[in-house]
Order: structure tokens, then C-alpha cells, then sequence
């Protein structure tokens, strides 16, 4: 028996002005080959758990690549090319086919990435079954759906059950293929847009959604996957849906994931983030501070790189500027010329810099200045640390060349690269201690949560006009199909 095994991993914030080359898909680029199985093998990725059960069954594996970009624009139309070409290569004599994909991936030339792959799939190895492990952030499409056997999304967000997610979709296509199960799939798709903030799988209504697949799949269904979509995308549905893997019928499929997707509606309102103006939170935070013996955090989420943001707005930092704050810690923000003409200037040296706003916002209509700021160099580094945090743990990190700048009011941790604040390194690297601080602007939305909660007196959301932003009034949707809610009152 062979089996084709391969990852392909995007979320397309099609407002993200950050490009998306080959060269993203991986520390080095993406994996081919041997190279690609030996990336997996041992690891916790949904394509790990598929090379075990494979093994496990005494395939041979076909291993065309692995490939996982963090979040930004559109695939370049070369790199999706080269990526799904190496696979639908692949396929011809295989006798299965399991896939670890997002589900969320647009790219130039293609607005159904997934779709579209498993569509050529299913051209080039007619009537071999197909199994996919897709994110819980993935927006699911008929062509997706009506080209796979086995569809299982992660059940957790923050995402902790990848490699679970493998085994499940994994051990339905075995059992597909040794003849134990007949699997069917039905899904429900709602005209609903969630927001990543409203998509915890620990609180809320997504939570019960969750404990409802989890009770179908415990009663009578082979996998039952809630997907909460990824709305940052103007495509026709970036929305919530329900898919139902059934080994009984076609019937008591749809009923599930139409039962589902209805208790899902009824409680539509809860998976709307309602935003207060940036003026407030930061006032807010600033009266939490009153007194308090931690730091507080003053979270940036619209302009969060995980989700496909420059990590370069100051919005955040000149309103708290304005409202007197200081003793903030600021960190990482990306600008590459800034750092050059910092470290040029060396350290110790107080000089004058153009700071942030300068990674073009014109896609969603928004033009910002760089920010004029007078500091101290204080540290000149490469950027480089070992996570410590929950997440990538023991990972080794580089944010490029890296200085912390101190203007007085703010010490800010200023990159070459972007980078998510997922761990105290992200500071401590450029020799400033986050605890010591009144408080702690992060670009960040649910990964820098683990660290530095526990280290924190409070956590406050702040909303600004970037491409992350969750105020969806800033974004031209121009595909998606109306009505939607939260866009339309439907
Ligand atoms: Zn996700």
C-alpha cells in the first residue's frame, strides 16, 4: 500500500499587505522529499500523527512536501503553483491520500486554495480516498467538502490538538480503506463571520459548539468539526461551518450538522467582538495601573502578525503617549530602516528616528505617517533567543537585527523582522525585564497570553486601525456573500 502524506499550511489575511514567497513557507522555505518526512516524524503535527498510523499499517510513504507560512497575504501565484503541482505529481499510483492543510489559504491564483488542490486531486487519482486535517480557523468550501472522504478540524484554540486532529482523520481513512467503515460527510455552512477573539474552544459559545460535536461523535458520528472560519479574507463565505463525518447515512449526517449549526445561530451574537474606541481601553488601562504592583497589558490586536499584520502601527503607543502613560514596555515592533539607522548611530547615542507606519495600509484605505521620536540607544543585539513559553517550546527564535530604544516614557524592542510576543525573549533578548514595567504593549491576540498573563495585573484589548483590526466596518468586502452577519443584520 502507498500513501501520499503531505502539509500544506496558510491563513490568508487577504488585507495583508505582508507578501507571502516560497521562501515563507518554513524557517528555510518549504521541505521536498525525505526532508519533508523527516520535518514531521516525531513532531505534533496532524502530518506526524499520519506518518505514524501509516508506518503503523506498513505503507510506503510518499512524502511531496511540508510547507506552513505564518499568516499574511495571498500566496504568491509561483509558490502555490510549485506547492500543490509537487503533490498532485505525487498522487497517480498512490491507494490513499492524507492531507494536513489550514483551510483558510487564498492565494493570486487561486481563491479556494485547498479546493482547488483537492479538485486536481481527485482528477489526477480518480477514486482514491482522501482524508484532511484542517484548522479550527479554516473556511470550509464545497469544492473542499465534495472532494475529500474525511474532513476532522482541531477541537482547541489556542491549537493544542494537531497531531490528535491527524490521528482521528487518519484512522477514518484507514478504517475507509481496510473496508471497517463506509464514511460519509455532510456539512452546514452559516452566514456568519467569527472573530478569532470569539473563537476560544475554552469559553463561550464556541465552547458549547465544541461540547456538542464532542457529544455527537461520542453518540453516532464517526467526526464532527466546528469550524469557526477566518473572516480576515474577502472571499464569497469566510464563515463558520459544521462538517459531519457519518457512517450510517447521508441523512443523520446533514441532521447533525444542521442541528449544530442551528444552536451555533441562536447564540450568532456571541461570536461577535464588539470594540470600545482605542481612547477608552488605553484610559482604561491606564486607571487599572492605579496602584497595581504587575504590569498591565495593553494588547494590540489589530495589528497582529500572527493574523497577517506589518506589526508596524503606532496607534496604540502614540494615544497612550498622549494619555500621559508611561513605563511601558513596547515590543516587538518591526521596522528594518529604523534599526539600521539605530545601530548606525550606536550605543549610548540619543538621536532622532521615524518610527513605524511605514509598511503600506492603502488596501484597506488607511495611510499613515512614520512617528518622529527622540530617544536613547540602549542595546544594539541579534535577536536572538529559545522560547521558554507554552507554545514552540524550545524553539530557537530570531527577530533579526534587534535594539531596544528608550525614549523616556517607553522602552521599545525595535526588529529587523516581524515576530509574535509569544515569549518573555522577545524583551529579556534586548535587555529589558518585562516585569519591570508599568505596562506592556503587544502585538498580539491569543499566543502571548500563557506567558505573560501570569506576570501581568490585567489584560486589555485594544482595537486599532490596522489590517488585523476587528472593527470590520475598516474592510472593503467586496466577494463575500450578502447577507452576512455581523455585516448585515440577517
Ligand atoms: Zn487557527
Amino acid at each position: 500500500m502507498k500513501v501520499l502524506i503531505a502539509r500544506l499550511n496558510h491563513e490568508t489575511n487577504t488585507f495583508s499587505p505582508v507578501p507571502t514567497p516560497l521562501a515563507a513557507f518554513g524557517p528555510d522555505g518549504p521541505t521536498f522529499g525525505e526532508q519533508a518526512y523527516k520535518d514531521n516524524k516525531g513532531m505534533r503535527t496532524a502530518m506526524s500523527a499520519f506518518i505514524d498510523l501509516a508506518e503503523q499499517a506498513g505503507a510506503t510513504l510518499v512524502t511531496p512536501v511540508s510547507a506552513s507560512a505564518n499568516p499574511s497575504g495571498p500566496v504568491d501565484a509561483e509558490a502555490y503553483a510549485t506547492l500543490t503541482q509537487c503533490i498532485v505529481d505525487a498522487a497517480p499510483g498512490c491507494d490513499a491520500i492524507l492531507l494536513d492543510l489550514h483551510g483558510a489559504m487564498v492565494a493570486q491564483n487561486s481563491a479556494d486554495g485547498e479546493g482547488d488542490l483537492l479538485l486536481r486531486l481527485r482528477a489526477a487519482a480518480p477514486g482514491v480516498p482522501i482524508g484532511v486535517a484542517l484548522d479550527l480557523h479554516a473556511n470550509v468550501t464545497p469544492a473542499m467538502v465534495g472532494n475529500a472522504d474525511v474532513i476532522v478540524g482541531f477541537k482547541t484554540y489556542p491549537h493544542i490538538d494537531m497531531y490528535v486532529t491527524g490521528e482521528h482523520a487518519g484512522r477514518l481513512l484507514f478504517d475507509l480503506l481496510a473496508g471497517r467503515s463506509k464514511p460519509t460527510m455532510r456539512w452546514h455552512q452559516l452566514p456568519l463571520m467569527a472573530h478569532t477573539l470569539r473563537s476560544a474552544s475554552f469559553t463561550g459559545a464556541m465552547q458549547r459548539a465544541i461540547e456538542a460535536a464532542r457529544e455527537a461523535e461520542t453518540s453516532e458520528s464517526l467526526a464532527v468539526s466546528i469550524f469557526a472560519g477566518f473572516s480576515l479574507s474577502d472571499i464569497e463565505a469566510p464563515c463558520m461551518s459544521v462538517v459531519v463525518v457519518d457512517a450510517k447515512s447521508h441523512e443523520r449526517a446533514q441532521a447533525t450538522a444542521d442541528r449544530i449549526a442551528k444552536q451555533m445561530w441562536d447564540e450568532r451574537e456571541a461570536f461577535v467582538y464588539r470594540s470600545e474606541p482605542l481612547a477608552e481601553s488605553v484610559a482604561r488601562a491606564k486607571a487599572i495601573a492605579q496602584g497595581a504592583t504587575r504590569p498591565v497589558l495593553l494588547l494590540d490586536h489589530g495589528d497582529n502578525c500572527m493574523s497577517g499584520g506589518s506589526c508596524d502601527t503606532m496607534d496604540v503607543l502614540q494615544e497612550a503617549l498622549a494619555q500621559g502613560l508611561d513605563g511601558i514596555g513596547v515590543g516587538p515592533l518591526c521596522d528594518p530602516g529604523a534599526v539600521g539607522e539605530l545601530i548606525a548611530a550606536g550605543e549610548g547615542a540619543t538621536v532622532t528616528v521615524a518610527l513605524g507606519n511605514k509598511v503600506s495600509l492603502e488596501g484597506i484605505g488607511l495611510s499613515k505617517k512614520p512617528v518622529m521620536l527622540t530617544g536613547t540607544v540602549r542595546t544594539v543585539g541579534n535577536g536572538e533567543y529559545v522560547i521558554t513559553g507554552p507554545t514552540y517550546t524550545g524553539q530557537r527564535s530570531s527577530m533579526g537585527r534587534t535594539v531596544l530604544f528608550d525614549i523616556g516614557a517607553a522602552r521599545i524592542v525595535v526588529t529587523e523582522r516581524t515576530q509574535e510576543p509569544w515569549d518573555i525573549g522577545v524583551f529579556e533578548c534586548a535587555g529589558l525585564d518585562p516585569r519591570k514595567e508599568r505596562f506592556l504593549l503587544l502585538k498580539s491576540r491569543m499566543y502571548c497570553r500563557p506567558v505573560f498573563e501570569p506576570i501581568s495585573a490585567a489584560l486589555v484589548e485594544c482595537d486599532s486601525p490596522g489590517v488585523t483590526s476587528s472593527d470590520y466596518s475598516l474592510f472593503p468586502f467586496s466577494k463575500v456573500r450578502r447577507p452576512v452577519f455581523p455585516l448585515d443584520t440577517v
